[in-house]
């Protein structure tokens, strides 16, 4: 065993998710002719028009005389000029924005932002003070729990919620009783729609919240992986709010780019500064192959129209196929709820009173070949007990039609078994 520093032994901690997909892999591995349907991924389907897009925009970036300069060449750690301008000029146009150059960073993927702003702006400051990085709404990313390198500094808000016992459906509010942003806060994030629960928080939600934090300038990252204008996966109506404070963050890899990582920061310059310098010391920079077919696909207008036409409806109807599969099968004296389905690539079950926790749910559907995510690594940085936290698992969208029906009818045995056999 190598002897590791404070850093080293938090970041090679297996957290969240991580430590799930390695017991997922070593059941598929060993399944041995069992068959199962995965419903854990959170790899985006490839969908035929979207790759066709990012072919297209390699054709031409193969042909054009720049070709050379893109990825034979060191380029800004802030990112490729052509694809920063092609933000800025689609957000001023879209949202009504004056945003310069300097207000936009490209990043090596999205979750990197997290890490650099976990970072930057939680933990120990020079004074030995420790600053909080506040996630308001528990559930959210479980990415959220391995990025601070002083895991003490995390710290998670339980929700509010409302529910609809006859449509057995619910959401998740802010629970503005409870949740405090003050001077010990270093920075806010959630996701928006939310990864797992498909939530959206409400615009007055979000600027509730952007204004608790402005007294104290402290930034709040908005993770916008599932928002429009692209991936565009909101099945609802929901407005980007940009604001001083608000670091508004996008990713390309729920719309078709994964592999690439391409992640882009907006927010004031002053931050944007610091994101940037925490990257050069980093990794330098995000790919330049990536960033180059990114601005074309942003500057020909392409992938904001693939998206609201191509992705959103593609698991926009996962949802309604997996939603109508509950409503058919589920009895209606078992108290289970779907979470609203207002965006992202997931559906989210809570079952209220579940007689076992949620490890053991997994296993048992596991054991009829179906693999969900048990719901409790979704709960980074909840320091208090919660049932609930133990009730829950998610759902990808991204299993065929068939495989979510099939997979639904089978939940529906094993919920109703372990109810009846408590
Ligand atoms: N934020 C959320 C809510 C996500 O679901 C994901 C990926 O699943 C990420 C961030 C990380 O995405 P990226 O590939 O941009 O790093």
């Amino acid at each position: 065993e190598p002897s590791l520093t404070q850093f080293g032994t938090q970041m090679s901690n297996l957290t969240g998710v991580r430590a799930i997909m390695k017991d997922i892999i070593e059941t598929l591995r060993l399944g041995q002719g069992q068959e199962f349907i995965n419903l854990s991924a959170g790899n985006p389907v490839i969908l035929p028009e979207v790759e066709q897009l990012w072919r297209d925009c390699t054709a031409q970036l193969l042909a054009s005389p720049d070709y050379g300069e893109v990825v034979c060449r060191y380029g800004s750690s802030q990112g490729y000029q052509p694809l920063i301008d092609a933000i800025a000029k689609d957000f001023n146009q879209r949202y009504g924005l004056s945003l310069t150059e300097r207000n936009i960073l490209i990043t090596p993927g999205s979750q990197s932002i997290y890490f650099y702003g976990a970072n930057a702006f939680g933990g120990y400051t020079q004074a030995g003070e420790l600053k909080q990085i506040v996630l308001p709404l528990s559930p959210d990313y479980t990415g959220y729990g391995g990025v601070s390198l002083t895991p003490e500094a995390l710290i998670a808000y339980k929700p509010s919620l409302e529910i609809d016992e006859a449509a057995h459906r619910y959401k998740y509010r802010p629970d503005f009783s409870q949740l405090k942003i003050s001077q010990d806060t270093g920075c806010v994030i959630f996701s928006r729609p939310c990864n797992p629960t498909g939530n959206v928080l409400s615009d007055n939600e979000v600027r509730k919240i952007a204004e608790l934090a402005a007294p104290n300038h402290v930034p709040v990252f908005i993770d916008s992986a599932y928002a429009p204008p692209f991936p565009a996966l909101n099945f609802t109506d929901m407005t980007p709010i940009f604001g001083d404070n608000i670091i508004h963050c996008l990713s390309l890899s729920k719309a078709g780019l994964p592999g690439e990582r391409i992640g882009v920061a907006i927010g004031d310059p002053d931050r944007i500064e610091i994101l940037q310098s925490f990257q050069t010391n980093l990794c330098i920079h995000s790919s330049r192959y990536g960033q180059a077919i990114s601005a074309q696909a942003i500057n020909s207008g392409a992938l904001a129209e693939i998206s609201v036409n191509v992705i959103r409806p593609y698991y926009q109807h996962k949802f309604t196929v997996l939603e109508t599969a509950l409503n058919q099968f589920m009895p209606k004296d078992l108290p289970w709820f779907l979470h609203r389905g207002e965006g992202a690539i997931f559906a989210w079950l809570w079952f209220k009173d579940l007689p076992i926790n949620d490890w053991d749910l997994y296993q048992q559907l596991k054991q009829v070949g179906v693999i969900v995510v048990p719901g409790n690594t979704f709960f980074p940085g909840l320091r208090d007990t919660w049932e609930h936290q133990h009730q829950c698992i998610r759902i990808s969208l991204t299993a065929s039609d068939r495989e979510l029906e099939t997979a639904m009818q089978r939940l529906v045995k094993v919920t109703q078994q372990v109810y009846q056999q408590a």
